[in-house]
């Protein structure tokens, strides 16, 4: 893959996005008022308008926009939760990120790549916990070609086991080139998702020194190369404690609003993780613009509004305290029993620390996530229906489309967490989950659909799987 830079411009406007944190200070109440309607309105913030949430400092005010996220969260996608797991795949990389503990100078970290065996090893280790969509993981190197990548999605695909199988891959790896993402997208991939780590051009030069990610311009398209190679279902994000927060959240909307402008389609996820310790990386330990537990609420609160349309993914990164809080303010996505070292789910030796790409804040098993969210209300969902039946873009769809939780989401979230719990749960956990299955089932207004999901959940009782809308 030959990286070229030829004609590529920036569509971040670093002036005027610093301009705008300054100048939108200090909003009056009624305009932060009129921004929460608008954003419940199902449009999308202008940057203006977000600079005006992101710089609120007046706690009242703050309150009015967590509350206005969560209201936003609850109206248009319900309490249903999307469980995933990260399935790293190999952690050689020629880059040096400062914040990684991959990067290349890394003399601490243990390099392993999985063989085909180790990965399906590693697939039905997912598979007999219940897990149903995973997100592969891949460091930046030759060996990690696009028909590498490729191969090893459809062998995660090919491995049924036990009572499952994976039924939705999502990438995050390298950006590729138009070619490269044509030959990913063949095998049925789900989200290709990849960060920019920070939108100051500056920080990201010097945060990259070495190796094809150093390019900021070449990175900043790689979602444009996407599209163009017909991948429409795409993720962004930004790694919070690089740079200033709010600079990032803009970065994040300028970076949609491009997307949006130049396809017609913004992103289907927007994540947004902290920095975490990482082995033999100090930079991991001290980042520069550590973001606190109090901003990382409103910053998840602001995203919300910014983008409805999104669905916002939160990982184990974070600690089990701030993953039940701001869950309220518009997670649509979890990672759940995660482990990020490579062959962990197979085979954890002593070495594992060191094959890990850094250290996580939630290690529960999913069972126990799963039992936790079933007894807050949430409904666990491992959903693909939409992805599957060639409903691409399924945030877009239920935000867009009137009813469209409610016809299939719902349904399809009670079907896919009953199979979770005939199959794979624990007996607390099926208790649980068994009475929110049932209470939610009666809650489904129309008579038709509470009947259909009644016979539905009747079949799988009686030994059926897979039934989805
Ligand atoms: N190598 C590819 C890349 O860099 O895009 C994909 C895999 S990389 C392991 C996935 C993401 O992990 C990066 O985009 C970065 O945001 C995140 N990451 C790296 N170091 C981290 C750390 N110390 N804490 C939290 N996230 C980190
Ligand atoms: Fe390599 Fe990705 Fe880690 Fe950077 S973030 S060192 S590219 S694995």
């Amino acid at each position: 893959m030959k990286i070229s830079t030829e004609g590529l411009k920036s569509f971040i406007p670093t002036n005027t996005i610093n301009e705008l944190i300054e100048s939108q200070a200090h909003a009056p109440e009624s305009r932060v008022r009129d921004i929460i309607a608008k954003s419940l309105d199902k449009q999308r913030l202008e940057p203006d308008e977000t600079a005006a949430l992101l710089s609120v400092s007046d706690p009242e005010l703050k309150q009015l926009i967590l509350q206005g996220a969560h209201e936003l969260k609850e109206r248009i996608y319900g309490n249903r939760i999307v469980l995933f797991a990260p399935l790293y795949v190999g952690n050689e990389c020629v880059n040096d990120c400062v914040y990684c503990g991959f990067r290349i100078s890394n003399k601490e970290c243990v390099r392993s790549t999985l063989s085909h065996e180790q990965l399906i090893e590693e697939t039905k280790s997912l598979v007999e916990t219940g897990h149903k969509r995973l997100i592969m993981v891949y460091g930046e190197h030759p060996i990690y070609s696009p028909e590498y990548i490729a191969e090893t999605v459809q062998t995660v695909y090919d491995t049924k086991y036990s009572k499952g199988e994976i039924r939705r891959v999502n990438i995050n790896a390298a950006p590729l080139d138009v070619e490269g993402f044509r030959t990913v997208k063949s095998v049925g991939i789900g989200t290709y998702q990849i960060f920019q780590e920070t939108y100051h051009e500056e920080t990201y030069a010097r945060l990259h020194p070495r190796g094809p990610k150093s390019s900021f311009l070449w990175r900043l398209d790689g979602l444009d190369r996407a599209m163009k190679a017909g991948i429409d279902d795409l993720g962004i994000g930004a790694l919070m404690g690089l740079y200033d927060w709010k600079f990032e959240v803009m970065g994040l909307l300028y970076h949609t609003i491009h997307l949006e402008q130049t396809f017609g389609v913004g992103p289907h996820t927007i994540s947004f993780p902290r920095i975490e310790p990482a082995i033999g990386t100090d930079f991991a330990n001290h980042p520069p613009h550590r973001v606190s537990d109090e901003d990382f609420k409103h910053m998840v609160a602001v995203i919300r509004l910014s983008v409805p349309y999104t669905g916002m993914i939160l990982t184990a990164r974070e600690p089990i305290a701030i993953r039940d809080e701001v869950m309220r303010y518009g997670i649509s996505q979890i990672d759940a029993g995660s482990s990020i070292g490579v062959g962990d789910y197979s085979s954890k030796d002593e070495e594992s620390r060191k094959k890990s790409q850094f250290v996580l804040g939630d290690t529960r098993s999913l069972d126990d996530v799963i039992y936790e969210l079933a007894k807050s209300g949430y409904i666990p969902s491992f959903c693909t229906s939409c992805y599957r039946a060639g409903r691409t873009g399924e945030h877009f769809m239920e935000f867009a489309v009137p009813g469209f939780v409610k016809r299939f989401c719902t349904p399809n979230a009670l079907l896919t967490f009953a199979e979770y719990l005939y199959d794979f749960s624990s007996p607390r956990t099926l208790a649980v989950g068994m009475e929110l299955i049932e209470s939610e089932t009666a809650r489904i207004e129309d008579d038709n659909m509470r009947q259909s999901v009644r016979d539905k959940l009747a079949s799988m009782k009686a030994g059926q799987r897979d039934l989805y809308y």
